[in-house]
């Protein structure tokens, strides 16, 4: 994997920087109700203010689908940054054009402005030039700091890079260098933990770890399309129809390459979707007729542990059961403790797994967290990220 230029390799002296990052924050009455992905935007920030840089940020909020609504604008997050750097940060109500050219124009070095929601623009999804052109003029560089927007090739993620020099921010570094332990010459032997909720979703990511991994560990919903296609009866559990052909084809292919493909061979079960329904332990061939698989049991806890000690890498992406409600959160947990006290390499991504991993207070144990949800998934995948792809590689002019 080519090393992408970043904002370390380059002259920033005088310069107005143009920085795409995720703000895509959730937010309640005009608050933000986590600012995790404000707070990972800030060394790239500081770094910039420290050198004198013009610091103008660029983000996406929500699904507006080009319509400009108050309740999708960034001045909370902008508000938010301002508390968090101990800084004045000037928010406007535009994204481009003369507005915005005159709130750059009277920037002072140092200081930061956030654009307006970049998806009020209908051009911005539609990646059209007359965009990219508009903001463009705003900036001498751009830096791409948002690794979780990179897979989508948008006005602000992908076109301004045509126009000016652009290179990676230290959240979009840290992003590439982490998921580059998994998949760069990977410490073995690479286990994978795969589970959540529909097998469809990483169907790609099977098929690629199948290739390149030592060992494949599958929990969760998931788990229940590959043992129909196995035959078995899994009650009430939630199985993707669609999926069990994918997990066929996934079995089969299985038999053919080194990889191994450990699925749970016991279950936590209960009688219904709910916190307090009656629960049992059961062997995988043992589901009574009406109940559901919510989370592994005991022994496949036991064995994924086990597998996971043995690893000199483990990636894990997909809950193993419902973790959101107690009783069904043992598995989860019992694979991210494992992780956690593990001497190999450790890296997790998804949105719901990492949400996991930070209620069990298991983050800081892991070598890697991504906030990359869907474009780390299509990174492990393989597909060259256009957010990515258009920066400077190192080496290059
Ligand atoms: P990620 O966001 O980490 O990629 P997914 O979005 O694929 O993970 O899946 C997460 C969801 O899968 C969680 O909401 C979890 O409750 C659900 N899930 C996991 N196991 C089961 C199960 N056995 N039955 C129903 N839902 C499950
Ligand atoms: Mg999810």
């Amino acid at each position: 994997m080519a090393m992408k230029k970043t904002v370390r390799d380059v002259d920033l002296a005088g310069q107005r920087v143009l920085v795409r990052v995720d703000f895509n924050v959730p937010l309640d009455d005009g608050r933000v109700t986590d600012d995790s992905r404000i707070q990972a935007a800030i060394p790239t920030i500081e770094y910039l203010r420290k050198r004198g840089c013009r610091v103008i940020l660029m983000s996406h909020l929500g699904r507006p689908k080009g319509t400009p609504s108050d309740a999708l604008r960034l001045d909370p997050a902008a508000r938010r940054l301002g508390e968090l750097l101990g800084a004045d940060v000037q928010k406007i109500d535009e994204l481009s054009g003369p507005a915005a050219e005159a709130a750059v124009e009277a920037m002072l070095p140092g200081t930061v402005l956030v654009l307006e929601n970049s998806r009020f623009d209908p051009r911005e999804e539609k990646n059209d030039p007359a965009l990219a052109e508009e903001l463009a003029r705003l900036g001498d560089l751009y830096v791409n700091d948002a690794f979780s927007a990179a897979h989508r090739a948008h006005a602000t993620t992908a076109g301004i890079a045509e126009r000016i020099p652009a290179v990676a921010g230290l959240l979009m570094e840290k992003e590439l260098l982490g998921l580059a332990r998994v998949l760069a010459e990977p410490a073995r032997p690479l286990v994978v933990v795969l589970g959540g909720a529909k097998v469809s979703d990483k169907i790609m990511v099977i098929d690629r770890f199948l290739d390149f991994a030592d060992t494949l560990l599958i929990g969760g919903a998931m788990s229940f399309a590959f043992m129909r296609a196995m035959g078995k009866e899994v009650g009430a559990s939630k199985v993707e129809e669609e999926g069990v052909s994918v997990a066929a084809g996934a079995l089969e292919k299985a038999g053919r390459v080194p990889c191994r493909l450990v699925l749970p061979s016991d279950l936590v079960v209960a009688d219904r979707f709910a916190e307090d329904a009656s629960t049992q332990v059961v062997g995988v061939d043992e589901v009574p007729a009406g109940w559901m698989g919510l989370d592994i049991g005991p022994r496949t806890r036991e064995v994924f542990s086990v597998e996971i000690a043995g690893a000199g890498t483990v990636f894990w992406n997909g809950p193993m059961g419902v973790f959101e409600m107690g009783p069904f959160a043992s598995g989860t947990k019992a694979v991210a403790e494992a992780m956690a006290a593990s001497s190999g390499v450790t890296v997790v991504g998804g949105g719901d797994s990492v949400a996991a991993v930070n209620l069990f207070g298991l983050a800081e144990q892991m070598d890697h967290v991504s906030l990359g949800g869907g474009a780390s998934l299509e990174y492990m995948e393989g597909a060259e990220l256009p957010g990515v792809a258009i920066l400077a590689d190192r080496g290059e002019a």
